[in-house]
């Protein structure tokens, strides 16, 4: 596969500001006017091409951000949001009525996670929480009431990796929406290409890259966006997650810089991966090949952007996580922060944090252990000095 390439879609595109600006003109309004009030009531019907009703429907700065992304994901179309969360609650909400399950991953982003198990139950929205690395457990747990499989490209925080082929399949024979988080992997894994009806994004992570805001996208059909904004019944219209106008601008500048980022963010992560694992310290990094998945990744990556930013350390117990990363901030490895994507390096220890969500016995069943500590590699220059870093403040921490 991979003749679909993501990078050259983004690069394809070419939207002119309204002067001739090589950046598209901000649309800074919430409302628009008409000149025949007879077009206003028709727009409330069905889409007219080039008309605008209100922002929190869309916008024309939302859209160029939207259709950047559907080129990115090579979808037909794509909806941004305020955050990744309404991205992945609305696109639920629009697939799940009352009465409905719900198949997902048990290794998810903990606010998924807390959603589908403690919010969607009080809509009448059940979820069946399986390990996601064995798709024939899918089979297992459909029922007639099942309509959506749910999981990450590759997870967090233990960068387990979806056979997106295999569970795309299954899901196409029963009939079932697949909607697949790829925030982790953006340009690196393209899972419409295997098949996924909707993609979600965090763009508060890589895609924005400057930890300077929050935002969601979810990538799917025409007829699947057109659903989450119809006035009368759409989830994106109605809970009303609406990005800022002056903000989707300033992502869509920074998702030009998307493809030479990932290239340095895998770089680096697999530079240190590897030198650490050298070292005789456990690592977690799809891109190694003692990790279990790591043949599924090559094949179903695009090769020139690696195997992505997110490695995990394992130092043991949680004290000794919380040391390290305390030494780590203070020799400006880079910063003890959640979220990932930025160009310094963030960690965090995901028991404490991000998967705090999930139960202790739950994670710990996942092989979640209470050393872990979460790293987004950072864009350094030279990832050697960030290694060299990291042994001595492993040194420091041991010689307490
Ligand atoms: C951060 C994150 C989310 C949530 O996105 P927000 O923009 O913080 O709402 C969802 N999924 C994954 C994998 C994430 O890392």
């Amino acid at each position: 596969m991979n003749a679909f390439n993501p990078a050259q879609e983004i690069q394809n595109l070419q939207f002119f500001g309204e002067f001739g600006g090589v950046n598209p003109s901000i649309e800074d309004s919430s409302t628009y006017t008409f000149l025949q009030a007879k077009k206003m009531s028709e727009l409330f019907e069905k889409e007219i091409e080039g008309c605008y009703l209100y922002s929190r429907h869309m916008n024309p700065t939302n859209r160029y951000l939207s259709q950047a992304l559907a080129k990115m994901e090579g979808t037909e179309s794509a909806l941004v949001t305020a955050s990744g969360m309404s991205a992945i609650t609305c696109t639920l909400l629009q697939l799940c009525s009352a009465g409905d399950a719900v198949i997902s991953s048990r290794m998810v982003y903990g606010g998924t996670y807390a959603f589908l198990k403690n919010v969607a139950p009080r809509f009448g929205i059940t979820t069946t929480f399986i390990d996601m690395r064995n798709p024939a457990l899918i089979e297992k747990a459909i029922t007639e009431n099942t309509k959506v499989v749910y999981c990450e490209t590759v997870s967090n925080p233990l960068l387990e990796v979806t056979d997106l082929k295999a569970v795309s399949a299954i899901c196409r024979k029963h009939n079932l929406k697949l909607v697949v988080d790829n925030t982790f992997t953006p340009l690196i894994v393209s899972p419409a290409q295997f098949g996924a009806d909707v993609i979600i994004h965090s763009l508060t992570k890589f895609i924005n890259g400057t930890s300077d805001t929050v935002a969601g996208a979810i990538c799917a059909s025409h007829e699947f966006t057109h659903r989450l904004t119809d006035v009368n019944s759409g989830a994106v219209m109605l809970l009303g997650p609406v990005m800022d106008s002056l903000r989707a601008a300033s992502v869509l500048k920074n998702l030009h810089s998307l493809p030479v980022r990932m290239v340095k963010h895998s770089v680096n992560a697999r530079y240190l991966a590897g030198k650490l694992h050298a070292a005789g310290i456990r690592v977690i990094y799809p891109g190694l090949e003692g990790h279990p998945q790591y043949n599924l990744l090559k094949q179903m990556h695009h090769p020139e952007f690696g195997y992505g930013g997110m490695m995990v350390m394992d130092v043991g117990t949680t004290e000794k996580a919380f040391a390290v990363m305390e030494e780590m901030q203070r020799q400006n490895v880079g910063y003890l922060a959640v979220s990932l994507g930025f160009y310094k390096t963030l960690f965090s220890s995901p028991g404490g944090s991000t998967s705090s969500e999930i139960p202790e016995e739950e994670r710990h069943a996942m092989g979640m252990s209470d050393g872990l500590i979460r790293m987004s590699v950072g864009l350094d220059h030279d990832p050697e000095v960030a290694f060299h870093k990291i042994m001595a403040c492993l040194k420091t921490v041991e010689s307490r």
